[in-house]
């Protein structure tokens, strides 16, 4: 079986926080061991108007997606969501994430100024979780073990790289190939993975 390695959080340079340009990211992704990465940038699918989504022509796996910010934690977002309209509550966000069959994941969600709220969890809003955040403290990451006890959370990890050294430091490993944003987003509901420092 072929499995796949995603950096599933990076931003490029469209986010005004990054300093990765989209070029480094396509040519050296595969280097750095990866064979797919997510385009998560800050509240836009962007990524869209400079290149097409799927396998590039060097055979890594490009998938958009976004990462949007509530009050109660940024998620990151797969799906039809190019127009999605910001600024909804965290809860209307999911179940809008729900309706229109697509996947959110709470982005490290014990960082101590970006916290994912709990009760999100609990009560089933959000079933995935970033178990490994690039950026994080450790002690943040552990934290993540405490949800999977309490509420069965699935885990997956990305860098959330905003430069080139950060770009696929952690990752997921996907017991499944994965070519296109409808194959990421049935891996991720039906598939088996798991996060890992890369
Ligand atoms: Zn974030
Ligand atoms: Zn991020």
């Amino acid at each position: 079986m072929q499995s796949m390695k995603f950096d599933l959080h990076v931003h490029t340079s469209i986010s005004p926080c990054s300093q990765l340009s989209l070029d480094d990211i396509l040519s050296q992704a595969r280097k750095k061991g990866l064979q797919g990465v997510c385009i998560t940038d800050h509240d836009t699918m962007d990524v869209r108007r400079y290149i097409n989504e799927g396998i590039q022509n060097n055979g890594l796996c490009v998938i958009f997606g976004m990462e949007y910010a509530t009050q109660e934690g940024d998620f990151l977002l797969f799906g039809p969501f190019e127009r999605i309209k910001l600024g909804l509550s965290a809860a209307d966000l999911l179940n809008n994430v729900l309706d229109k069959g697509g996947v959110a994941v709470s982005a490290h969600p014990f960082r101590f100024n970006r916290p994912t709220s709990e009760h999100l969890i609990k009560n089933g809003l959000c079933t995935i979780v970033e178990g490994i955040n690039g950026r994080n403290h450790q002690n943040e990451n552990d934290s993540v073990a405490s949800w999977e006890n309490l509420y069965g959370v699935r885990q997956v990890g990305g860098s959330d790289a905003h430069s080139l050294e950060e770009l696929g430091r952690v990752a997921t490993l996907f017991q499944q190939p994965i070519r296109s944003r409808a194959d990421f987003i049935d891996a991720l509901k039906n598939g088996r993975y798991s996060p890992e420092r890369n």
